[in-house]
């Protein structure tokens, strides 16, 4: 029997290599639902392809547009909205969902899929940032898998594969360092979205893509990591590694450290997702360790204050780390549109953290009226 995997977000860097995958391995996975935002026209070219049973588009504005593409494929079920999300992943042939999808937008379907017992292979590392405590206890209720797809997850669950009860010392979490590793605070004053949408080693959507220059990726991923596998962000190192080869490591109580090393390609923590625990073949480049040394740094909490701030949002808990989400979306998309100057994203954030309402045990309604609030507050802030 093929898997039925549910893409949400296959229009993007994710989506679209996630459909690589699935088309390298036709005989194990069907596509049984594609959504995307706005891309309507890559949208309809996937379910021509890949033939789902359903697709979704996010923005209602384009649904009309999606029916004519599909007008002469009848057998494709066609929704919009994002109450269509939430529904689709419900539907009943559904084996797996695949989480690509950008930020907040992320949680509700992410509930709605474990609730309706499907596996998740989770990108959208923000849903985890948000509510990683309402998530994960939802997963355990639920007897649901959270399977990580973001590469240096992937590579901490590869070194915990066989080790059972054996606990983790500490995790060695990795990071490339971004396009201003090198750039004093003097120079980043300046740098624009063109600058820190040009990633050394990875290519990837372009929210996640400034997330990576401001190091608050990195932050964030120090929250999933916590959440993923019950690690105390005390006992999360992080390494800048600019070569970005090592994905990163675990180390045990008896010193040993292992780590998953390859060449930076999505592919393959998005194929061990959908296949774990087997290993399938993935045509693409091969490690040459002979290459390039392997570096690793210390990260600058000054020059990048969105990590330390993304740790102080962990050591407050509660909503904070939500507020910290919502803040980084508006300035993130703002810093894109020429809104709000590099270092002027930690600012506002570290702004909006003092100013927006704190909950300590926040439930999933205060989850919703948290990110409004940060929302609005980033947005004034800003805009000042
Ligand atoms: P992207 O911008 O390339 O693609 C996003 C996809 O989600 C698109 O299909 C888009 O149509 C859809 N989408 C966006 N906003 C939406 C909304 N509000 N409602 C419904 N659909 C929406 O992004 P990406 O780089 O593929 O990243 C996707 C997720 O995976 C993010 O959470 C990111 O942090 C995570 N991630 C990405 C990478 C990577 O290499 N790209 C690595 C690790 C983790
Ligand atoms: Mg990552």
């Amino acid at each position: 029997m093929k898997q039925q995997i549910c893409i949400l977000g296959s229009t993007g860097s994710i989506g679209t290599q996630a459909l690589d995958v699935i088309d390298q391995h036709p005989d194990l996975y069907e596509v049984y639902c594609l959504t995307a935002n706005n891309r309507v026209k890559e949208l309809a070219k996937q379910a021509r392809k890949f033939r789902p049973a359903a697709v979704v588009i996010a923005n209602e504005a384009h649904y009309k547009e999606l029916c004519t593409l599909l007008e002469d494929l009848t057998d494709i079920k066609i929704y919009a909205g994002k109450e269509a999300l939430d529904q689709i992943v419900e539907a009943g042939p559904i084996d797996m969902v695949l989480t690509a999808m950008v930020g907040f937008a992320g949680l509700s379907p992410t509930i709605h899929a474990i609730k309706a017992r499907k596996k998740i292979c989770l990108a959208n590392k923000e849903t985890l940032v948000v509510a990683g405590e309402l998530i994960c206890s939802l997963a355990q209720e639920y007897h649901v898998p959270i399977l990580p797809v973001d590469s240096e997850h992937s590579a901490i669950f590869q070194s915990i594969v066989g080790e059972g009860d054996n606990t983790i010392e500490k995790i060695l979490l990795t990071a490339s360092g971004g396009p201003f590793r090198n750039h004093s605070l003097e120079q980043m004053k300046t740098v624009t979205a063109a600058d820190a949408l040009k990633h050394p080693t990875w290519e990837m959507g372009s929210k996640i893509t400034i997330d990576s220059s401001s190091m608050m990726n990195k932050g964030f991923e120090v929250i999933e990591a916590k959440w993923l596998f019950g690690v105390p962000s005390e006992k999360i190192q992080v390494l800048v590694h600019p070569q970005s080869i090592v994905h990163s490591a675990v180390q045990f109580a008896d010193g040993a450290v292992k780590a998953q090393l390859g060449v930076p390609d999505m592919r393959l923590p998005i194929q061990y997702a959908f296949s774990f625990p087997k290993r399938l073949p993935l045509n693409g480049d091969r490690l040459d360790l002979f290459k390039q040394p392997l570096e690793f740094f210390e990260p600058d909490l000054n020059k990048f204050k969105c990590l330390a701030l993304a740790f102080e949002s962990i050591r407050q808990g509660g909503n904070m780390p939500c507020i910290v989400n919502a803040a980084n979306e508006i300035v993130n998309e703002g810093f894109r549109h020429g809104k709000c100057s590099f270092l002027g994203i930690g600012d506002v954030i570290e702004q909006t953290m003092q100013r927006a309402t704190f909950d300590r045990s926040p439930d999933y309604d205060t989850y919703i009226q948290t990110d409004a609030e940060a929302r609005r507050i980033a947005t004034e802030l800003m805009n000042k």
